[in-house]
């Protein structure tokens, strides 16, 4: 494997490149060792935290913004974001209220307070 990448951890932006040499993955470009990491884990299990809105169903026209918890597998972004599609909640909402638990390994919260 050989791949190019850009780190996303920090503003620096270092440009990394993966190789796999004798079945360990090799990375050079960053300037710390959460480049190393991130670049490891994007190659092997990239993980993503999403973010979307969630229909407040006792409001009128209003949504309320949410988030995964913690990142969840990229692959499933698109199975994630069905679910908190087929879910409302009824406001009051706090920051932090569980919306949906356990989607693919995280917990969706809101981001935001409606009264
Ligand atoms: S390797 Fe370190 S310094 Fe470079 S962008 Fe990533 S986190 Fe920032």
């Amino acid at each position: 494997m050989n791949r190019d990448l850009i780190c996303i951890i920090c503003p620096r932006g270092c440009m990394l490149h993966v190789e796999e040499q004798n079945g360990e993955l090799c990375v050079s470009g960053n300037a710390c060792p959460r480049g190393k990491q991130y670049a490891i884990d994007e190659c092997t299990n990239p993980l993503r935290t999403i973010t979307s809105i969630v229909r407040v169903s006792n409001r009128e026209d209003t949504m309320v913004s949410v988030k995964t918890a913690n990142p969840i597998p990229k692959g499933k972004i698109f199975d994630a974001m069905e679910k908190i599609r087929a879910v409302s909640v009824e406001a009051p909402v706090k920051i932090g209220d569980v919306i949906l638990n356990d989607v693919f390994g995280a917990d969706i919260v809101a981001t935001k307070d409606v009264e």
